[in-house]
């Protein structure tokens, strides 16, 4: 027997009495974390009336140009929203979605919310263009999302910052808001010896000195 038989032997031994890391999908089913960003929903207040005022801060807030609405005037006659106006189309492009929640943080309103729904896949493309008919919480069933949990102070096991002085990897966990610029020095002058060419010369001047 050859020694590398042995050795992946051994390593079957090794994990034999564990017990598995993955689980059997679709007949089982992970807990997800309360903070997990799935799927898009719209809500509505008690009253019904939906919470989308068609202001368009979350399309301008997201970095993946995912959202797109059209926003129309409410009247007196068909009031949509509490707002002077309403979304009268509202779609999200799964194709492009990050699931940043950028679009969650920018709503005055909280009108748009992630959940826990991740099953989006689809044979057509079209599919994963979800309008405001899909979006949208039905009559009777209001309800502020995911809002919540995004409220209450982070577990203190969540991300930390790193260090930013130390220059050195602890091993501590970040997310990119966290390590926000690190150490790019932004306040230095870009040195361009030509107009026209959008060329960033520090290097250049440094080899120089
Ligand atoms: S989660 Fe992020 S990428 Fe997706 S629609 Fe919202 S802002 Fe855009
Ligand atoms: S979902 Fe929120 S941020 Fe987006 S248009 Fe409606 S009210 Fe404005």
């Amino acid at each position: 027997m050859s020694f590398d038989i042995i050795k992946g032997m051994a390593t079957t031994l090794k994990n034999m009495g564990k017990k598995p890391t993955t689980v059997s999908y679709p007949e089982q089913e992970r807990e997800l974390p309360p903070r997990f960003r799935g799927r898009h929903v719209l809500h509505r207040y008690d009253n019904e009336l939906e919470r989308c005022v068609g202001c368009y801060l979350c399309a301008g807030a997201c970095p993946a140009d995912a959202i797109y609405i059209e926003a129309e005037e409410n009247t007196e006659e068909n009031r949509v929203s509490p707002g002077e106006r309403y979304a009268k189309v509202f779609d999200v492009n799964m194709l492009r979605c990050i699931f940043c929640g950028y679009c969650q943080a920018a709503c005055p309103t909280g009108a748009i919310t992630l959940e826990h729904t991740y099953k989006l896949a689809s044979y057509y493309p079209e599919d994963l263009v979800y309008h405001k008919e899909q979006l949208l919480e039905p009559k009777g069933q209001a309800t502020v999302g995911s809002n919540t949990v995004w409220t209450e102070p982070p577990p203190p096991e969540a991300a930390q910052p790193i260090p930013q002085e130390s220059h050195v990897f602890d091993g501590s966990q970040a997310s990119s808001a966290a390590v926000g610029l690190g150490n790019l020095r932004t306040e230095e002058p870009m040195l361009l010896t030509d107009e026209e060419q959008d060329e960033d010369r520090r290097m250049l001047q440094k080899k120089e000195e």
